[in-house]
């Protein structure tokens, strides 16, 4: 049988959004986006930074370093992404490094005052 009527086309595939997987997955960035791979969150968030901040007790120096490094390879996949409108230096300074410093001055810039 000869028909015209076409075939109604089906819902497509599945969004391959991030997307939160449970409460075993681990708090660890999900490249190149850089949101965490358990909740969604622009890595790190807090969980992760609870769980870093427990890791590297007593050495504040090793996790900024350790941050600073997984910054600079955020830096070069979120441009890679969206290179004319990627999140500022500063921004990214703050969420990878900045939320380290602790005491009186902690999340507040200090240069110039
Ligand atoms: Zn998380």
């Amino acid at each position: 049988m000869i028909t015209t009527k076409l075939p109604r086309p089906g819902r497509g595939p599945h969004p391959a959004h991030p997307h939160a997987v449970g409460p075993n997955a681990p708090h660890t960035p999900l490249r190149p986006m850089w949101c965490c791979r358990a909740d969604g969150q622009p890595w790190p968030c807090a969980e992760a930074r609870l769980l870093l901040r427990a890791e590297f007790d007593r050495n504040l120096a090793g996790l900024t370093i350790y941050l600073a490094g997984l910054m600079y390879e955020a830096i070069r996949d979120l441009y890679h992404l969206n290179p004319h409108d990627g999140p500022e230096p500063k921004a990214l300074f703050d969420r990878f490094v900045g939320w380290t410093r602790r005491g009186r001055n902690a999340g507040r810039d200090v240069i110039g005052e």
